[in-house]
């Protein structure tokens, strides 16, 4: 209640649910994500809900000053931060290695390991003078143990965030800053569960029902649902 949380990649998905939770628990969420209309729509349906404090950002946050204005934005309005949710990602390539280029290597690593390092690195100070925070990351837990040819930069992006979260977390421990990684195997959170689906089963060449039926990487036998990891998400921010 009344922590002020901020929530990455918030319009939909993951975030989307994972912001709701927290304004059930009477938090003060401040959503960010990329297109300000869904975002707003999100948002109002939140306030509609759960009648918490909610406020937004539309930002691109590829680009650090974009990631500062965020931080700077939640801290003007509630004069702390107590949670970051480092959650937000843009596609991430799949295909072949011979033929993955560069670029989509670079662009892979910018769309979501540089968000998540950088805000992280610009709340840690803010969370060092109130002595203590959250910082919590939605990760990838399957694709960083198990190497997949189809998706290598989604394996190796995950298994280094999951190392930047132990190495962080040695970090925050003695200021109070409890650093954690959440990860989810597949969750479907409809457009981007959908695409992923239809991508991977373009470049293994098989069928979406085919990529759809195995079921191997679920221990539950289907994927999971947005607000079962939202929730593991509040209880890592809760006291
Ligand atoms: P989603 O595609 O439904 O939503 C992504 C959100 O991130 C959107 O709100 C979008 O606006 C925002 N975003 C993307 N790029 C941005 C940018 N440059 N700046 C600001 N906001 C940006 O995603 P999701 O399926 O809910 O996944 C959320 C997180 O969970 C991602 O990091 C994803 O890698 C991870 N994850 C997802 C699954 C899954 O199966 N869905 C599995 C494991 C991990």
């Amino acid at each position: 209640r009344d922590k002020v949380v901020v929530v990455t990649g918030a319009s939909r998905g993951i975030g989307f649910a994972t912001s709701r939770v927290f304004g059930e628990e009477g938090a003060r969420v401040v959503m960010a994500a990329r297109n300000a209309e869904t975002l707003e729509r999100s948002a109002e349906a939140i306030r509609g809900e759960t009648g918490c404090t909610v406020h937004t950002m539309a930002c691109d946050l590829t680009k650090e000053d974009q990631c500062a204005r965020l931080v700077a934005f939640a801290e003007r309005t509630h004069g702390r931060i107590d949670i970051l949710v480092n959650n937000a990602s843009g596609k991430l390539p799949i295909g072949e290695f011979a033929t993955m280029t560069s670029e989509a290597w670079l662009t892979a690593w910018t769309n979501k390991l540089q968000i998540y390092v950088t805000l992280a690195r610009q709340v840690f100070p803010i969370m060092q003078r109130q002595n203590g925070g959250r910082i919590i990351n939605v990760i990838g837990a399957h694709a960083a143990r198990n190497p997949a040819p189809s998706y290598l930069p989604i394996g190796v992006i995950s298994a280094g965030l999951i190392n930047f979260v132990k190495g962080l977390a040695d970090l925050g421990a003695k200021h109070q800053i409890l650093v954690t990684g959440v990860s989810p195997a597949g969750v479907d959170t409809g457009e981007r569960w959908q695409s992923w689906l239809a991508r991977r089963a373009a470049s293994e060449g098989k069928t979406i029902e085919e990529v759809s039926a195995e079921k191997s990487e679920y221990s539950l036998g289907r994927p999971a649902k947005p607000e079962e990891i939202a929730d593991v998400i509040c209880f890592l921010g809760s006291s």
